[in-house]
């Protein structure tokens, strides 16, 4: 493994006291609170009916009074309903990974852009970006955040960025050969499609200068750490986000790989029980909820992430003191992510629905085959249809196919199974059969 040097770019803020992180916490949490309170409708009913005004938060201890948002919220009030500030203010629009059918986006002032940045360029120095450096970014580019906000924050480094966005394996890896890319930015499941084909191809990993990668915006594990860090010969660093708080660069490994730091400087972090909701002590499981505490265009307060981690705030070998977050271990609601991209069954259901002759019957299975996920959809057919011939199935079955590639953007398998063929729940419904082994 190539040694890269871990700077702390910002000791300022990385390596504060706990105390004087929470002091900081407290008056910026006042600020935010009366800021969405004072322009956000929402928050102001919200806070309203649970009895709550922006006086009786006095510092982080009295997180906990405060209502939680969600993804629900976010799409109730699309596009630009939970805007702090007039329109004119915001300077970009983000949007989640995934559907097309019903977005969820982020509006961005100039200030935000410039914290989300700083964020990025944090964790890709912790990585061991510097000057020097040549970035690959391979996230894509548009409405999700992983490209733009690489590329931001690699340009803040002064590194020279190589902003390739997704797709064409020959391609991105001639260029990393040409270009002589020491670092790369892309979800870890491409990456080891890229270090896969980088052999097939003949290439020899001598003659490439990677030295690093940032992998994120899907769950992992540290067998496909193991995995890249001998496919490529590099470091693999793991970074975490969510375009509701900004995107990549809420949370960054460092040389320790051993959690994220989570730049509490912006975000307070909490973990609660995803049943009840109440607060739990660093060290337990359970749903990361954040509250931004810096952005003025879109302020999130106690956002529900739906991720499963622990949080620990003990001090880290780097010398940062900012508490850091566990990989994810898995999600309170059914979201999946396919091949970078965010999806819920529910969809699926939504496409089966408004297609004459299937069921709302149906089972996916995700398989990650040669580093790729693969989406089988498994549908039943009406007892009417079943009888039908093969050209009509055939149609049902493309008309299906086209379907979920537009409404959910990613490609399926569609299987047509007969009727009553796929299991009943008395409970909630098993739909989803993830082969993937990346969860707990
Ligand atoms: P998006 O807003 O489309 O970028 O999706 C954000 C979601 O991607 C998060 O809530 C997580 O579920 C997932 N995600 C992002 N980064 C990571 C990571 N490093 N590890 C596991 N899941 C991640
Ligand atoms: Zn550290």
């Amino acid at each position: 493994m190539k040694v890269t040097e871990n700077k702390i770019y910002n000791p300022a803020a990385e390596c504060m006291d706990r105390e004087s992180i929470k002091k900081r916490q407290d008056a910026l949490l006042k600020q935010t609170v009366e800021h969405v309170y004072n322009n956000v409708p929402l928050y102001r009913k919200r806070m309203d009916e649970a009895g709550v005004k922006p006086e009786d938060i006095r510092g982080t201890e009295d997180l906990h009074r405060l209502p939680f948002t969600n993804k629900t919220d976010l799409r109730d009030e699309f596009p630009y309903g939970l805007l702090a500030v007039p329109q004119e203010e915001i300077v970009r629009i983000q949007g989640s990974s995934g559907t097309t059918g019903k977005p969820i986006v982020s509006g961005y002032t100039q200030n935000d852009v410039d914290v989300w940045t700083e964020m990025v360029a944090r964790s890709l120095v912790a990585a061991g970006a510097g000057k020097e450096d040549k970035i690959q970014v391979t996230y894509g580019y548009g409405l999700f955040t992983g490209g733009l906000g690489a590329h931001q924050g690699a340009s803040a480094v002064g590194s020279m960025v190589i902003p390739m966005s997704s797709g064409n394996t020959q391609r991105q890896l001639m260029m990393m050969h040409d270009l002589g890319a020491t670092m790369l930015c892309c979800t870890p499941s491409y990456a080891i499609f890229l270090g896969e084909s980088l052999q097939e191809m003949g290439y020899n990993t001598k003659d490439f200068k990677l030295k690093s990668g940032c992998f994120g915006a899907e769950p992992w594990t540290e067998e496909m750490r193991d995995k890249l860090e001998s496919l490529f010969d590099i470091n693999a660093y793991n970074i975490y986000g969510l375009t509701e708080i900004c995107g990549p660069g809420v949370a960054f490994e460092c040389c320790a790989k051993d959690g994220m730091h989570i730049n509490e400087d912006h975000v307070i972090a909490e973990i609660v029980d995803p049943k009840t909701g109440e607060p739990l002590p660093y060290g337990e499981s359970g749903e990361l909820v954040f509250t931004t505490i810096t952005k003025t265009g879109m302020p999130m307060i106690r956002y529900r992430t739906h991720d499963i981690c622990t949080l620990d705030a003990t001090p880290c070998s780097c010398g940062r003191t900012l508490a850091r977050m566990s990989r994810i271990t898995g999600r309170t609601d059914d979201m999946l992510i396919i091949r970078g991209v965010n999806m819920f069954p529910s969809q699926i259901e939504e496409v089966l629905l408004k297609i004459p002759g299937v069921a709302p019957h149906y089972m996916l299975i995700v398989d990650r085959v040669n580093s790729t996920d693969r989406l089988e959809v498994q549908v039943e057919l009406t007892e009417d249809m079943f009888s039908d011939t093969v050209s009509e199935i055939e149609k049902i079955q493309n008309a299906i196919r086209e379907q979920i590639k537009s409404v959910v953007g990613v490609s399926a398998n569609v299987k047509l199974v007969p009727p009553k063929s796929i299991p009943r729940s008395e409970g909630k419904a098993k739909r989803i059969i993830d082969n993937r082994g990346l969860t707990k």
